[in-house]
């Protein structure tokens, strides 16, 4: 923390180091990652997948003859569609901890580009909710890292952004906890607000939910089992990234790595 803080008074006037790769950066620039690394995100690409929640596979033996995986089928989705720009995986990652974990704030735009990519061109959104941190967390971290992406894409897209959700209790890291313990664990951990800036304004709209990450969807899920709740016609997940397990298994996301003193 000592070195930290003269470091960033001293990288809003001059060229730092990228935060990501450590090469010199050319340009005084808002954020500090060079251009490569910033243009290093690719898109997730998959031959097998479901139709309503994206989830990539391997070969199509999970889909039922509809193209729905078991989640889907059983109904513990809670929400009708999820997109994602890209795996999380390699600069995604690092940038999306950068934005995260290490305060740069200014990274909402870079991801925001990303976000804006992956909005689907046939589909009609009338709100934009951000999935809510915990005042806690989110008083340590300083923001809310979906509440800007969703922002930055209200921007954008013109649709208005409402912050319909809160979350009732703070949820234990759900890193290295199965599926069914995560999604036991944030079950209920989400309500609408009541009246005209909450449930008052979400009855009968389609709702597009923003998040950074999907790791397993249940906390998308017990999002937009509130939202439904409150009255949502539908419910669509838009994330910057998404773990992607035909990659090297389940990795869930090293939270509080790389946090610069700033977790
Ligand atoms: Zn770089
Ligand atoms: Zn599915």
């Amino acid at each position: 923390m000592a070195r930290s803080v003269p470091r960033a008074l001293f990288s809003l006037f001059f060229p730092d180091d990228c935060r990501i790769c450590g090469q010199p950066l050319g340009e005084v620039s808002r954020v500090p990652v060079c251009r490569d690394c910033l243009a290093g995100p690719r898109p997730l690409k998959a031959e097998f997948f479901c139709v309503s929640c994206r989830t990539p596979f391997l070969n199509a033996f999970p889909l039922d003859f509809e193209g729905r995986c078991a989640l889907c089928r059983a109904g513990l989705r809670g929400f009708d569609a999820a997109y994602c720009f890209g795996p999380y995986e390699g600069a995604l990652r690092e940038l999306i901890h950068l934005y995260k974990y290490g305060g740069v704030k200014t990274l909402a735009r870079p991801l925001g580009d990303l976000l804006a990519a992956a909005l689907p061109r046939d589909e009609r959104f009338d709100l934009i909710a951000p999935v809510p941190l915990h005042w806690r967390r989110q008083w340590q971290r300083g923001f809310n890292q979906s509440e800007l992406l969703a922002r930055d894409l209200a921007r954008r897209s013109g649709i208005p952004v409402v912050r319909a959700l809160r979350r009732l209790r703070s949820t234990a890291a759900q890193a290295g906890l199965s599926n069914t313990r995560r999604r036991q664990n944030v079950a209920r951990a989400f309500a609408c607000r009541r009246g005209s800036r909450g449930a008052g304004r979400i009855e009968g709209k389609r709702v597009l939910l923003i998040d950074d990450v999907m790791t397993t969807g249940s906390t998308a899920a017990a999002c937009a089992l509130a939202l439904k709740r409150a009255g949502a016609a539908r419910v669509a997940l838009l994330t910057v990234a998404r773990v992607d397990r035909r990659m090297g298994g389940a990795r869930a996301p090293a939270a509080h790595s790389k946090a610069g003193g700033a977790v």
